[in-house]
């Protein structure tokens, strides 16, 4: 019998649409969060209805015929620029998780298994970072009215804002869906503050499966005794959403640094929480920071035992992109990042994402009009918090100066 591993993969294919999908906080599914379309998600249809539908088949299809589908040009894009797209990421940790020949059993195989689940319950959230919209957090939702009233009409905003998973979707999801699921990323809006969210934990705990990993991406504003209790006996892993430290963090994320490290150390001394992580969206706000962040977090972490890696994500939209700074001021905090790893010996895989970060921050400068809607997004925020970001970060305050 001829092995999977025979065959070779072609070039343009991404394992994603192999594996999983991910459901979004507005009520409609897509490939993943870099695909260009969303479908809409129908709350009486089993999962299976996407996994073994006409628009995911054709996506496939597409990718096994070494083209690229419209749903993925972002993806080629940043790869012809220079830089490492999610597909590129994805398909080199795939490999290395599952192992070659399931990799390619997945994408072979006639009836494929749904291996991976990427899910939001809602948008509702308590927080009002400045780098979100009202698509992934309710809080947003009176700001953006303001912010496209005042011109800010270039970011993603939600006209329906009331949608949410439902319990009964859930309970099928439990029943129909989850038995090849190896891993589920749980994401929000705030999923611990979602109620539907914690009942899908508490299901899930009962249902005992040691090969099931459950990963929770949090702001780490809500750790109760609620939250505690739904992740019950879960195998899982907690990655915390900070893209600052200090004061920095609060104009960020609109709560306390402290509270938030306190919330994470509380978590950290549940038994059954194999690692947690730490998640930090590079932007135009702090792209200037990450060697502090890396440096604060290499200090704790014999404190931190559970903590396995810091992720670096990047805000692509035009109002929140590094790349409205000069590559000059930018190749400068390359050059720092690069001396801190090698003077602190941070290793490889301590950082994800850290290679794609380094290749974008050196990409050409965005355009003019780009640099014109960070200018407005800063001062609205700046507006929102009632305080100047290059107030409190003096450095910041001399990037504008210098490099815009
Ligand atoms: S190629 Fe890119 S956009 Fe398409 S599924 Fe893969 S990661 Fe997502």
């Amino acid at each position: 019998m001829s092995s999977h591993c025979e065959k070779s993969l072609p070039d343009k294919l991404c394992l994603i649409p192999f594996m999983g999908f991910n459901i979004h906080p507005a009520g409609e599914w897509q490939l993943c969060c870099s695909a260009r379309k969303k479908h809409l998600l129908n709350l009486e249809d089993q999962l299976s209805s996407i996994w073994e539908g006409n628009i995911i088949n054709s996506v496939r299809e597409t990718m096994l015929a070494n083209k690229v589908h419209p749903d993925c040009v972002g993806c080629f894009q940043l790869e012809k620029a220079g830089a490492a797209s999610r597909r590129i990421r994805f398909n080199k940790k795939r490999l290395k998780i599952y192992g070659k020949d399931k990799c390619y059993k997945s994408v072979y195989e006639k009836k494929k298994r749904l291996l991976e689940l990427d899910i939001s319950f809602s948008n509702l959230c308590n927080l009002d970072c400045v780098t979100c919209n009202s698509e992934y957090s309710s809080s947003w939702i009176k700001q953006d009215y303001k912010a496209v009233s005042e011109g800010m009409n270039f970011r993603n905003i939600r006209k329906d804002r009331s949608w949410k998973i439902n319990k009964g979707f859930i309970d099928s999801l439990i029943e129909n869906s989850i038995k090849d699921i190896k891993m589920i990323f749980i994401k929000g809006g705030e999923p611990l503050i979602e109620p539907n969210c914690l009942y899908f934990l508490k299901k899930l705990s009962e249902f005992q499966r040691d090969d099931l990993t459950v990963y929770v991406q949090t702001n780490g504003t809500a750790m109760d005794s609620k939250v505690i209790s739904a992740i019950g006996d879960l195998n899982i892993e907690i990655s915390f959403s900070a893209d600052g430290l200090k004061s920095h963090y609060d104009w960020i994320r609109g709560f306390d640094f402290y509270k938030m490290l306190e919330n994470f150390e509380q978590l950290n001394a549940i038994k059954n929480l194999k690692h947690s992580y730490f998640n930090y969206t590079v932007s135009a706000f702090n792209f200037h920071r990450v060697s502090d962040f890396i440096k604060f977090f290499m200090d704790k972490k014999k404190r931190f035992h559970k903590l396995r890696r810091l992720s670096f994500g990047i805000a692509h939209e035009s109002h929140l992109n590094f790349r409205v700074f000069s590559q000059d001021t930018r190749k400068k905090y390359i050059r720092q990042i690069e001396e801190t790893v090698k003077e602190l010996n941070v290793k490889e895989d301590f950082l994800d994402g850290y290679t794609a970060l380094l290749q974008e921050l050196s990409l050409d400068k965005l355009s003019e009009s780009s640099v014109q809607k960070f200018q407005k997004w800063l001062s609205f925020c700046n507006s929102m918090r009632k305080k100047n970001l290059q107030d409190i970060d003096l450095c910041f305050g001399q990037i504008l100066k210098e490099s815009l």
